[in-house]
C-alpha cells in the first residue's frame, strides 16, 4: 500500500420510493425486493478490506439510506460489525427523506451511532416541493428535523434553486423558512438538469423550463447572503454550517484524502486512484454475487494531474488554498501548476492572494465551474 490508510468511508445505498424527475443517481425505485441482494452484496464487497476499517467519519448516501427502515438499517450495521469500525469522536451521516423520519429510525439511527442526518429537503414551500416531484410536504421536513433534535442529532438540510418556474421570492422565503428551522449545516444546489431525466426529456419537448442564468445567479446570491445573516458560515461553494458542524466526511474529499466506498457507483480514492463502482444497482450486485469484477471505472492520475485535482477542491473552499500546505501535500508548487490562472483571476476581481493564500472572492464563486478548464488543462 502506497498510501496511508483511509480513515473515511462511503456505503452507497440505491433505494427510493420513487425516482424524482431531476434526479439520476444510481438507484432503484420501488425495488424493495432487491434488497436481500443488495446487503448480500454489500457483505461480499465489504470482504475487500484487508483489516478492519478504522474511520472518522463514514456517510451513508443514495438512494435514500432512511429508507431501509430501521429494521433495515439494524441488518445494515450488522454487515459493518468488525470491518467499519468507528474511531472515538467519529461523524456519521445517513441521508434521509423526510418521509421516513420517524421516532423508531431516529431511535434506531441513534443506537447505531449515527451522529447528523442530511435531510433531503429541497424547499419548504408545497409548489416547488410538486414542481420538484418529492413525495414529501414541508411540514414533513419540520416534523422530521424536531424527532431528530430531540434524539440528539445534527441536522444538514439539502435545499435546491432554480427549480422550475421558482422566483427569487420563493427562494427567499425557502432560506428564511431553512434558517427558522433548528438546523446546523445547510447545503444549497441549483438544479441540473441531467441527461436521461424526465425533467431533461420534458425540456426538450417544451413542457419544463430552466430558470436563466442570471435569475440563477442571484438565488445563489440570496443563499450567501440569507444564510450568514442567520450565523452559518459559508465555508464550501454550496455548504453552510454553524460553528463545529461542517461536514467532516466532506472536508477529507475536499483534502483529497484516502477513502473508501461500497456499493454502485461508489468511488473510492486510494493514493492517484480513484475506483468507481459499476453505476447500475442491478448490474453491481450481479457481478459482486458471482464473484466478477464490478468496477466501472478506473482514474489512475498522475501526481500531476492529482495536484491540479487538489487546487480544484481547495479553491472551492471558502478557507482558500494555502501555498505551504498545497506544497507538503501534493509535492508541487502551487504557482508551478496553476500561477497564470491565479494572476488573471485577481487582476479580474474574481480572487484574492496575499502571497501565502489564495481565496475566490464571492465573484469568484459565482463562475467557479467555469474556471476549472484553466487548472485542469
Ligand atoms: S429521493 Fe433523492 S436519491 Fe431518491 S430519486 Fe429523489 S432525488 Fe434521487
Amino acid at each position: 500500500m502506497d498510501h496511508p490508510a483511509p480513515r473515511h468511508a462511503y456505503v452507497h445505498v440505491p433505494f427510493c420510493r420513487h425516482r424524482c424527475g431531476y434526479c439520476d443517481f444510481a438507484l432503484v425505485a420501488g425495488r424493495d425486493d432487491l434488497l436481500d441482494r443488495y446487503l448480500a452484496a454489500l457483505d461480499r464487497e465489504l470482504m475487500r478490506l484487508a483489516a478492519p476499517l478504522v474511520f472518522d467519519t463514514l456517510y451513508l448516501g443514495g438512494g435514500t439510506p432512511s429508507h431501509l427502515g430501521a429494521a433495515g438499517l439494524g441488518r445494515l450495521w450488522g454487515l459493518f460489525a468488525d470491518r467499519l469500525v468507528p474511531a472515538a469522536g467519529a461523524e456519521v451521516t445517513l441521508e434521509a427523506n423526510p418521509c421516513d423520519v420517524t421516532a423508531e429510525l431516529v431511535a434506531a439511527a441513534a443506537d447505531q451511532g449515527v451522529t447528523r442526518v442530511s435531510l433531503g429537503a429541497q424547499s419548504l414551500d408545497a409548489t416547488t416541493l410538486r414542481v420538484l416531484d418529492r413525495d414529501h410536504a414541508p411540514d414533513d421536513v419540520r416534523r422530521a428535523v424536531g424527532l431528530l433534535r430531540s434524539a440528539g442529532l445534527a441536522v444538514n438540510v439539502d435545499l435546491m434553486t432554480a427549480a422550475p418556474g421558482q422566483s427569487l421570492a420563493a427562494v427567499v422565503a425557502d432560506l428564511d423558512a431553512v434558517a427558522a428551522l433548528d438546523c446546523q449545516h445547510v447545503s444549497v444546489y441549483c438544479l441540473t438538469w441531467e441527461k436521461g431525466t424526465a425533467f431533461e426529456s420534458q425540456r426538450r419537448r417544451g413542457t419544463l423550463a430552466p430558470v436563466d442564468e442570471g435569475l440563477e445567479r442571484a438565488m445563489f446570491e440570496a443563499a450567501i447572503d440569507a444564510l450568514t445573516a442567520a450565523g452559518f458560515a459559508h465555508y464550501e461553494v454550496s455548504n453552510f454550517a454553524r460553528p463545529g458542524h461542517r461536514c467532516r466526511h466532506n472536508e477529507a474529499y475536499w483534502d483529497c484524502r484516502p477513502w473508501e466506498a461500497f456499493g454502485p457507483s461508489a468511488a473510492r480514492l486510494l493514493g492517484n486512484t480513484r475506483t468507481t463502482n459499476h453505476r447500475s444497482p442491478t448490474t453491481w450486485m450481479n457481478r459482486v454475487l458471482a464473484g466478477a469484477d464490478a468496477t466501472g471505472d478506473v482514474e489512475a492520475m498522475t501526481a500531476e494531474e492529482a495536484a491540479r485535482e487538489r487546487i480544484v477542491v481547495g479553491l472551492r473552499r471558502r478557507d482558500g488554498l494555502g501555498r505551504a500546505a498545497f506544497r507538503e501535500a501534493s509535492g508541487f508548487e502551487l504557482d508551478a501548476l496553476a500561477g497564470g490562472p491565479i494572476a488573471r483571476w485577481v487582476a479580474a476581481g474574481l480572487a484574492t492572494d496575499d502571497g501565502s493564500w489564495v481565496r475566490l472572492t464571492r465573484a469568484g464563486l459565482l463562475v467557479s465551474d467555469s474556471l476549472w478548464g484553466d487548472v485542469l488543462g
